[in-house]
């Protein structure tokens, strides 16, 4: 939480006080633009738009105004959200990005382009180039990505930058504890969430998280340097990563079944069907990521305790614990799971029952 003696624009966001004080202290001056990075359940998300009101408010983010409220909604017309719909972003995109910004704010004299998800930015990052380095002078850019992939370099080098570190594990169980989750419950899925809160949230409900932590830890006594038990190892994790979206499906169809309800009493406005459906299929593709990483962390874990007992193994150990390092710098990047996690297995070294 934040620590504002006062309620302001970022009181109540979920991130780590670091970040959310650079914004406040940036929102008195700001530049032309802002890099966030971080995923969405540290927070990054929320004070992008948080920011966006900051910016726009005549008292730097009071938080009860008007314009706060309008931007904390995504409702001010001078705030513009762009989220990416696709893996990637296309050319149609970016020249949607550059129209926007050349257009000119229509209350006040400033306006905020948020975009989300730009570490998948891949090709169209040089196009963009130019507009975020030197927009008009009334436009402000606030970019938010999971992490500085290399394509994201050059336009992260134009960008003042705010990290969104992961939060902390005690900080995330008072915070599931807060809103009224038993406290062991808490605690077993803060410690499964790598400092995000949006995956706490959603493993506070899973009753099968004990059996895929104990399935990665098992994979390692269970590699035997044969093809055949990869291929076998590869097959059960990727059901249980499919599994595993069990609980944000259902969520999700219970969003989708109130916006349902919310067109049948008040009638289809604009492409609200059509974004939730494709905010829906980012979600999905986040958690079969955060849930690799999950799985990674667990066998990282194992290679750790041996390397701590010492002996023999302790070259093996290191180079299976830099190739877990790479494929979960390599997942970021949406490549094939199944290859991964095969080429994964392959190098890993076998770990005595
Ligand atoms: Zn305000």
């Amino acid at each position: 939480m934040t620590s504002g003696d006062l309620a302001d624009v970022f009181s109540g966001l979920v991130a780590r006080p670091e970040a959310i004080g650079q914004l406040r202290a940036a929102a008195t001056h700001p530049v032309h633009a802002y890099l966030l990075v971080g995923p969405p359940g540290r927070g990054s998300h929320d004070a992008a738009m948080a920011f966006a009101g900051a910016l726009l408010c005549a008292e730097g983010g009071c938080g009860h105004c008007r314009t706060c409220r309008l931007a904390l909604a995504g409702e001010h017309p001078d705030v513009s959200l762009f989220e990416p719909e696709g893996a990637f972003l296309l050319r149609s995109d970016a020249e949607e990005i550059i129209r926007v910004a050349a257009r000119s704010p229509v209350e006040g004299d400033r306006k905020v382009l948020v975009l989300t998800d730009f570490h998948r930015v891949r090709e169209v990052g040089p196009m963009l180039l130019k507009t975020i380095e030197e927009p008009p002078a009334s436009t402000i850019f606030v970019i938010v990505a999971d992490t500085v992939v290399p394509e994201l370099v050059t336009i992260a080098s134009r960008c003042v930058r705010v990290t969104f570190d992961p939060i902390p594990e005690d900080m995330l169980v008072s915070l599931l504890v807060g809103r009224g989750v038993v406290r062991e419950k808490a605690l077993a899925a803060a410690q499964a969430a790598a400092g995000d809160f949006t995956r706490a949230s959603l493993l506070v409900g899973d009753e099968h998280l004990a059996s895929r932590r104990s399935f990665w830890a098992q994979v390692p006594r269970r590699l035997d340097e044969t093809g055949a038990t990869v291929a076998v190892l590869t097959e059960e994790a990727l059901t249980l990563v499919e599994e595993a979206a069990g609980p944000l499906r259902v969520a999700q169809e219970e969003a989708l079944r109130r916006m349902e309800e919310h067109v049948a009493t008040y009638g289809e406005r604009g492409s609200g069907r059509r974004r939730l459906e494709a905010t829906q299929r980012r979600e999905l593709r986040r958690h079969r990521a955060e849930e690799l990483r999950f799985g990674l962390a667990v066998l990282a874990g194992c290679y750790r305790d041996a390397l701590a007992v010492g002996g023999s193994a302790t070259s093996e150990a290191l180079a299976s614990l830099d190739a877990i390092q790479r494929s979960a710098e390599n997942l970021v990047r949406n490549p094939s799971e199944s290859l991964l996690l095969q080429a994964l297995f392959l190098r890993l070294s076998p770990l005595g029952a």
